[in-house]
């Protein structure tokens, strides 16, 4: 079996502590949080694994998957592109369709389900995640999940 990596990006590859006022208290502001997201500091730690687990690829899959609209692909395409340093593949980046309102935990398992049922002869290898919620519901699938959640933000 060949092995699917899963990484996200806010608050896993990417810092959003900078931006991270936009979503405290009652109403969360989403579009000043993500509209500040280009200015984000990588974490270098999980660079580094997507790295060397990259280098070594053979047939192992890197897609990233965020709760991110589509009408931020080419922003965080760009992102990806300036910190990981080769081009990522537009079409391994899986966002949060245009108009769809699924919670991030839905959507995310969602996604990497059909990425599966696409591609029988893989089984996830792992999954780097920060959202509690989220990280809860690919344990629940049998994923193995590495927390992220560097700065213990609860969103
Ligand atoms: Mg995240």
């Amino acid at each position: 079996m060949n092995k699917l990596w899963v990484f996200d990006i806010d608050n896993t590859l990417a810092n959003v502590h900078h931006r991270w006022d936009h979503l405290r208290g009652e109403k969360k502001d989403w579009d000043q949080f993500f509209a500040k997201q280009h200015l984000d500091e990588p974490y270098q730690a999980v660079l580094d694994v997507f790295h060397a687990l990259a280098f070594d690829r053979g047939d192992d899959a890197f897609i990233v998957v965020t709760g991110r609209d589509e009408r931020f692909r080419d922003v965080s395409l760009e992102w990806l592109n300036r910190h990981i340093q080769f081009n990522f593949p537009t079409q391994d980046l899986y966002m949060r369709p245009g108009g769809n309102r699924e919670d991030d935990d839905v959507l995310k398992v969602k996604i990497i389900k059909n990425w599966l049922q696409r591609h029988p002869n893989y089984k996830v290898g792992a999954i780097f995640e920060d959202r509690h919620r989220i990280i809860d519901a690919f344990r629940a699938e049998g994923w193995y999940t590495f927390e992220c959640n560097q700065e213990r933000l609860e969103y």
